[in-house]
C-alpha cells in the first residue's frame, strides 16, 4: 500500500458536495452546454469597488508582508465596529482575522474541543459543519426540527440532545441551506439553553447582512454580557460584500479564546493574505449603506420571485420561511414515484441528477445538508437567466409521469 495513502483524518474527509456540483454545473457551461446553475454559494455581485480601489493602493505601496497574526489593527478595528452595528461590544482585542469564516471555524473548534466533545447543530446545516467538528477531534450531534416546524428547533429540543460530553451550540442564522431567520427571541432562548447547560455557542453570522422583508438580523452576543462570554461570533466580507475569493473572515470572541485562536492560526496560516486585509478594510470603512441596500432589495426581489414560481409548481413544497441568506430548500418528496424518460425519481439525489441531464438546471441535493428530501435552490443568478431556469423546472415536472 502507498505510504502516500492518506491518514484517517484526512480519508474520511469527503470533497465538499457542493463545490463538486457547482464544478461540474461550470464545466458544462464551458464545454457549451446551456447550464444554469442554482448551485452557487456565493451572491453574483461584484466586489465593491472601495474594497478593490484599497487592494490596488496596497499593491502599489508593497503592502505585501507577513501582517501580525491577529491581523491587521485597523482590519481589527474595523470588524469590530462592523459587528457592533448590531449591539455588541467588542474591541479590537477580540478579533482574529482570518483566511475566510470557514478557517475561522476551524480554530474555533480546534480551540474549543477536547476529543469526543459534541456540538449540537440544529438541522438542516452546512455541509462543511461536520467535517470541521470531525477534524477538531469533536462530534456533530444534529438537533432535528419537529416536522411543520418551519426548519426551526426549540430550546427544548437542544436541552433534550444535550449529554455530559455537550460542549457547543453551534447557531447559524440566516441559515445555510434553509434562508431560515431566527428572530431575537428566538436566538435568545436557544443561546438560553446553551447557558443553562454551560455551553459554548459558536454563532457563525456569515449572511448577516442577507434578511429580507419583515426578518431581523440578531447577533447573538448582542443578547447581553453574560451569553457574549460564552460566544464566538464568526462572520467575514465574502457574502456582505460579495468579496468571496478575497479570502476574509474573522472571528469575535472574549479575550482568552481569541488569544488562543491567534496561536493557531500563528504557526499556520501565519495570517490572511495582507493584500485581501487592506481590501477588507476598504469595504468595511467606506459609505456602501445605499449599494448594499439597493443590493438587497435585488436579491429579495429573485427571493419573492422563486416562491412564487416554486409554489406554483404542483409536487414542490418550499420548506420553512427563506427569509435570509440567498437559497432554499425545496421539498420534492411529493415528486417520489414520478418518472422522467424511463427513469423513477425515488430520491432528491435522483430528482437534482435529471433535473441537470434533462433541464440543464442544476440544483444542490439536500443529504449532505442533512436535508434528504429537499433540494437546495441558490438564487442569486441574474433575474433573467433565473426566471429561465424556473420555467425550466417547472416544464421538467409537468413532464414527469
Ligand atoms: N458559513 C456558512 C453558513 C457558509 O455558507 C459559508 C460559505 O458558504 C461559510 C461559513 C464560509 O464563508 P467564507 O467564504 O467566509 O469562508
Amino acid at each position: 500500500m502507498s505510504p502516500l495513502r492518506p491518514a484517517t483524518r484526512a480519508a474520511a474527509v469527503p470533497p465538499s458536495a457542493t463545490a463538486a456540483l457547482d464544478a461540474h454545473a461550470k464545466a458544462l457551461v464551458a464545454a457549451g452546454v446551456a447550464v444554469i446553475n442554482l448551485t452557487s454559494g456565493e451572491p453574483a455581485f461584484p466586489t465593491v469597488e472601495p474594497a478593490a480601489r484599497a487592494a490596488a493602493e496596497a499593491i502599489a505601496e508593497d503592502f505585501t508582508r507577513y501582517t501580525p497574526a491577529a491581523g491587521i489593527p485597523a482590519l481589527r478595528s474595523a470588524v469590530a465596529a462592523h459587528l457592533n452595528r448590531h449591539g455588541t461590544a467588542y474591541e479590537a482585542e477580540n478579533v482574529v482575522v482570518t483566511a475566510g469564516a470557514k478557517q475561522a471555524l476551524h480554530y474555533a473548534f480546534t480551540a474549543l474541543l477536547e476529543p469526543g466533545d459534541e456540538v449540537l447543530v440544529p438541522a438542516p446545516y452546512w455541509v462543511s459543519y461536520p467535517h470541521l467538528i470531525a477534524l477538531a477531534g469533536g462530534t456533530l450531534v444534529p438537533v432535528n426540527p419537529a416536522p411543520e416546524a418551519g426548519l426551526k428547533v426549540t430550546p427544548e429540543q437542544v436541552r433534550a440532545a444535550v449529554t455530559e460530553r455537550t460542549k457547543v451550540l453551534l447557531l447559524n442564522s440566516p441559515a445555510n441551506p434553509s434562508g431560515v431567520v431566527y428572530s431575537r427571541f428566538e436566538l435568545a432562548a436557544l443561546a438560553e439553553a446553551a447557558a443553562e447547560h454551560d455551553l459554548v455557542v459558536v454563532s457563525d453570522e456569515i449572511c448577516d447582512h442577507w434578511v429580507f422583508g419583515d426578518a431581523r438580523f440578531a447577533s447573538v452576543a448582542s443578547l447581553g454580557p453574560e451569553l457574549a462570554a460564552r460566544t464566538v461570533t464568526i462572520g467575514g466580507v465574502s457574502k456582505t460584500f460579495a468579496m468571496t475569493g478575497w479570502r476574509i473572515g474573522w472571528l469575535a470572541a472574549p479575550a482568552e479564546l481569541a488569544s488562543a485562536v491567534t496561536a493557531l492560526q500563528s504557526h499556520t496560516a501565519s495570517a490572511p493574505s495582507s493584500v485581501s486585509q487592506r481590501a477588507a478594510v476598504g469595504a468595511l470603512t467606506a459609505d456602501l449603506g445605499a449599494e448594499l441596500e439597493r443590493r438587497r432589495s435585488e436579491l429579495d426581489a429573485r427571493r419573492l420571485a422563486t416562491i412564487k414560481a416554486l409554489d406554483e409548481i404542483p409536487g414542490l413544497r418550499v420548506d420553512g420561511d427563506p427569509e435570509g441568506a440567498f437559497f432554499l430548500l425545496a421539498d420534492v418528496s411529493g415528486l417520489y414515484g414520478t418518472m422522467h424518460g424511463g427513469r423513477t425519481i425515488g430520491s432528491a439525489a435522483d430528482f437534482a441528477e435529471l433535473l441537470l441531464a434533462e433541464a440543464n438546471v442544476a440544483v444542490v441535493p439536500g443529504a449532505d445538508f442533512a436535508a434528504p428530501d429537499h433540494v437546495r435552490i441558490s438564487y442569486t443568478v441574474p433575474p433573467e437567466q433565473l426566471e429561465e431556469a424556473l420555467e425550466r423546472l417547472a416544464d421538467f415536472v409537468s413532464d414527469l409521469s
